[in-house]
């Protein structure tokens, strides 16, 4: 792999981060920005330090799922708020898993909020905004062609196990790992993990006092949004650099 690489074009730019063409066809670029959104962009703000905390949070969990046999598309940091990043075909798919029931689930089935989702359930959502993103299956997703049937066996079987290697990682940091989305690209290489794994995207309770430290902070106006990503990576040991 090239050791540096230039900055071309914005491809595109997103709700908390912006992708940028490179002279290498294969290699993107993502800036993480603070812009912060919740339901469907309606809430908007912009968080001191969150772009550089979930870069760099983001290269952690990567480099950690790696490890663990997890094929992911990051190549590497280039700076507190950019990643080097394979470029994929993105899946317009969101795949979710949940271990403890909250958020649209309770709103949608009626279900207590915080109980025990055992086994883990898996969800599948369109990635659209202007549908708000709705809830599909799998023979959704085969009929209108948005992934094959073996991709689909793929992104359940690889997120069960991202599952089960993250809820182990939090665990060790006193950490709940309630629910998380995933997105999947396909790649030469085959069908890689993409986008982000950050407290963006995910939910996290201390583990003692049921604490949120997600953007559940955010969601609800509880403050300390960024605050409480940087407790998180503090005790996951992530060394964050986040320099004005
Ligand atoms: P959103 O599009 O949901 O508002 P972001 O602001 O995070 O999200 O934008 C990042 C965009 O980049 C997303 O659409 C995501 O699917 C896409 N993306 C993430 N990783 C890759 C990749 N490796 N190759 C191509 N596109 C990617
Ligand atoms: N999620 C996400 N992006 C989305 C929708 C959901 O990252 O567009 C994450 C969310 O942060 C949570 C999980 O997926 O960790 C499940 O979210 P849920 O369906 O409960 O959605 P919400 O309550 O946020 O509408």
């Amino acid at each position: 792999m090239s050791s540096t690489v230039a900055k071309q074009a914005e491809l595109y730019s997103g709700k908390a981060k912006t992708v940028f063409t490179t002279d290498d066809d294969g290699l993107l670029i993502l800036h993480f920005r603070n812009d912060t959104s919740a339901f469907d962009g309606e809430k908007l703000d912009q968080l001191d330090r969150k772009g550089k905390v979930n870069n760099q949070f983001n290269a952690f969990i990567m480099g950690k799922l790696e490890e663990a046999g997890i094929s992911t598309h990051f190549e590497r940091l280039l700076s507190e708020d950019e990643s080097l990043v394979r470029r994929l075909d993105m899946i317009p798919v969101e795949c979710v898993v949940r271990n403890i029931a909250t958020g649209s689930m309770c709103k949608r089935l009626g279900v207590e909020d915080g109980i025990d989702l055992n086994p883990p359930t898996f969800e599948f959502f369109l990635k659209n905004d202007a549908m708000h993103d709705p809830m599909i299956n799998e023979y959704h997703i085969e009929t209108f062609g948005w992934a094959t049937r073996e991709e689909v066996a793929e992104m359940k079987e690889i997120t069960f196990k991202v599952n089960e290697i993250l809820s182990k990682l939090f665990a060790d940091a006193s950490l709940l790992l309630i629910d998380f989305k995933l997105e999947f690209g396909r790649h030469a290489d085959g069908l890689l993990l993409g986008d982000e794994f950050t407290p963006d995207g995910c939910r996290l309770w201390d583990a003692d006092t049921r604490e949120r430290m997600d953007k559940d902070r955010f969601r609800r106006g509880l403050g300390g949004v960024v605050e409480a990503y940087e407790e998180v990576a503090r005790r996951l040991g992530v060394d964050l650099v986040t320099a004005a």
